[in-house]
């Protein structure tokens, strides 16, 4: 039986990789090819987050061979929203996202792909050894243990930016999931469909260093928790009841000692009690901050990116629209 042919969009997010894009480039290609073979027709679609070396020339000059389309951000945007401006101006049967540092093999394509064809609307790529140094995998396994408690939401533990998606899950967040505060790999295990998982070894990162420093870890974990949990919210009714019952046992403990002619006293004490309780107040401030800031931005609704220029062959929708 003839394999029917399909359509997959491969979404590269690039923020100043011009050391290895060259050689990623090289290998996509490779990739294309290869898919050819498989009955799949691929097209390359790079997203330039604002890059400030080299890159946006380099993608510019891939962009002159057919099956390579590039659009320019009007600034850098972060990886989600560039990872958005891909999906959306995707019209093919498949997407798959990759980082442009070869830190997920392309070849692994190949592989979704084959799962994807079996029928299968998400393949998550999993990492069988995580990448980075032992504090930040340490953080990782936290974060993903802590946002599947709270969130109740199945999460794959070392899934990572990594994954294809076919035409109905790229349906749904193009047309129905527009939140401006996103975490897409949390989204697209989120909206369902059939499933499966693949393992992969990640590579270490070609050349340069990886964007996400710890400040912006940490911003990712908070929009992930954002995007899926309003437990945090709830803390606050724990700290209630917990200083209630705190208070219980230092009125029966001051009432007795008062009933007994010894009255407790001790400025350390108050102090120690009445700082500690300010903290956990302007704790719980900040969380209800961060829910509050968060409706801010949704109900400002301005656009998650802003395409500037867009090089190489339009996606056929848009050749549509345009005729
Ligand atoms: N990236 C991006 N915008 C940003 C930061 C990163 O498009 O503001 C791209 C980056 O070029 C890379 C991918 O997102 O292709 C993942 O970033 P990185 O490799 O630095 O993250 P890590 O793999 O270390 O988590
Ligand atoms: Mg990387």
């Amino acid at each position: 039986m003839a394999t029917q042919r399909m359509t997959l969009d491969i979404i590269v997010s690039v923020y100043n990789e011009a050391a290895s894009l060259p050689a990623f480039h090289a290998e996509a290609t490779r990739l294309v090819s290869q898919l050819a073979a498989e009955g799949t027709d691929a097209t390359i679609v790079y997203i330039d987050d604002g890059s400030a070396d080299e890159s946006p020339g380099l993608l510019d000059r891939f962009a002159a061979a057919p099956g390579v389309r590039v659009l320019h951000l009007s600034r850098n945007f972060g990886h989600e929203a560039a990872m958005l401006a891909g999906l959306d101006d995707c019209d093919a049967d498949h997407a798959v996202f990759l980082d442009a540092d070869l830190q997920h093999p392309p070849e692994v394509v190949l592989r979704a792909m084959a799962v994807a064809r079996a029928g299968h609307d998400v393949v998550l790529m999993r990492r069988e050894v995580a990448s980075g140094s032992g504090l930040r995998r340490a953080c990782n396994a936290a974060f993903y243990r802590g946002l599947a408690v709270i969130s109740a939401l199945p999460l794959e533990p070392d899934a990572s930016d990594f994954f294809l998606v076919g035409r109905p899950v790229i349906d749904v967040l193009q047309r129905e999931i527009r939140e401006r505060t996103r975490f897409l790999r949390g989204l697209v295990q989120w909206v369902g469909f059939r499933r499966a998982v693949l393992s992969y070894t990640a590579a270490p990162r070609r050349s340069g260093r990886s964007k996400y420093h710890l400040g912006q870890l940490f911003g990712l974990a908070r929009d992930a928790t954002l995007a899926f949990s309003t437990a945090p919210l709830r803390v606050a009714f724990i700290a209630a009841i917990s200083m209630l019952l705190v208070c219980l046992a230092t009125a029966v403990y001051s009432l007795g000692g008062w009933w007994l002619g010894n009255p407790p006293s001790g400025y350390t004490t108050i102090m120690l009690f009445s700082t500690a309780v300010a903290a956990a107040q302007f704790a719980l401030l900040g969380i209800l901050g961060e829910y509050v800031g968060q409706l801010v931005d949704e109900a400002k609704g301005r656009p998650v990116y802003i395409v500037a220029r867009r090089m190489g062959q339009a996606a056929d929708h848009l050749v549509r629209r345009a005729a």
